[in-house]
């Protein structure tokens, strides 16, 4: 479904993504862990081309992009065949929770009105927000700003999701909703690629586990592989760290 291969990444010269290579299928759910300042973020935000890749190809549906030099078209339409859900939920905060779904859905996917508001609806009842979707984001917890911002990249319905530690600025209590939502399209079969700290998350709902280090893939497995049986030192000592 997604294939990346020989992303690469330098800021000022110091180099963050150094050839990064991955390949996806359908209904994949990876988990990517690995030490604050590896590059996991980085590596979402070159993805859907938030940062611009130095060099890289990326391959999806039938389309081959270089990423080093996408048109504003190819990149208009990569994002709406791979969505990002952010860590700070970055939520439209002058609409409404269902602006903020149907916006995408008329502006991006020319969707007239009507429609986006079935979907949007769809949308917010699958995450338990259909009795807030006239509220402002100010008016809403973290959590439930986190499950708009969900609903927002579903409601695109793009082949890959990409999340970036989507419970990490939630309060404890709230983190279980938040999983439970991410369970669920796991479930549905929705391909998604998970940056998280959360070590039980990524084994709960990952079948392939990716380890960074160094702007590296240091080791790529099953959840058994890379978090139950590490056999690497490196990984053995971050998941000691993190337990
Ligand atoms: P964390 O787990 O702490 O979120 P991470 O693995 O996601 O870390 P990144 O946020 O990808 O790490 O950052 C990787 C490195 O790239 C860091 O050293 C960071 O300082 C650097 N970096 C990230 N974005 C930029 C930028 N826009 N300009 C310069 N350096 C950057």
């Amino acid at each position: 479904l997604l294939k990346i291969d020989h992303l690469k990444k330098s800021f000022n010269k110091k180099t963050i993504l150094e050839d990064v290579n991955l390949e996806i299928n359908k209904g994949d759910v990876i988990a990517v862990i690995g030490p604050s300042g590896s590059g996991k973020t980085t590596f979402l935000k070159n993805i859907n081309l938030l940062e611009h890749p130095d060099s890289g190809t990326l391959s999806i549906e039938d389309k081959k992009l270089d990423l080093s030099h996408v048109s504003t078209q190819d990149e208009l339409w990569l994002r709406r065949h791979i969505a990002m859900v952010f860590q700070n939920y970055a939520l439209f905060k002058n609409k409404t929770a269902f602006e903020n779904i149907t916006t995408g859905l008329i502006y991006g996917k020319h969707l007239d009105k009507k429609e986006a508001a079935k979907i949007a609806e769809e949308e917010l009842k699958q995450v338990n927000m259909l009795d807030k979707k006239d509220f402002y984001p100010s008016q809403l917890s973290g959590g439930q700003q986190q499950r708009i911002g969900i609903a927002r990249a579903t409601a695109l319905k793009p082949s890959v999701i990409l999340f970036d530690e989507p419970t990490s600025a939630l309060d404890p209590e709230l983190v279980g909703t938040v999983v439970d939502d991410i369970d669920q399209l796991a479930k549905n079969g929705q391909t998604m690629i998970v940056v998280t700290h959360l070590i039980s998350f990524a084994k709960r709902i990952a079948n392939k586990v990716i380890f960074f280090e160094d702007g590296e893939i240091l080791s790529a497995g099953t959840p058994e592989e890379i978090i139950d049986n590490p056999k690497n030192d490196r990984i053995k000592k971050f998941l000691e760290a993190v337990s």
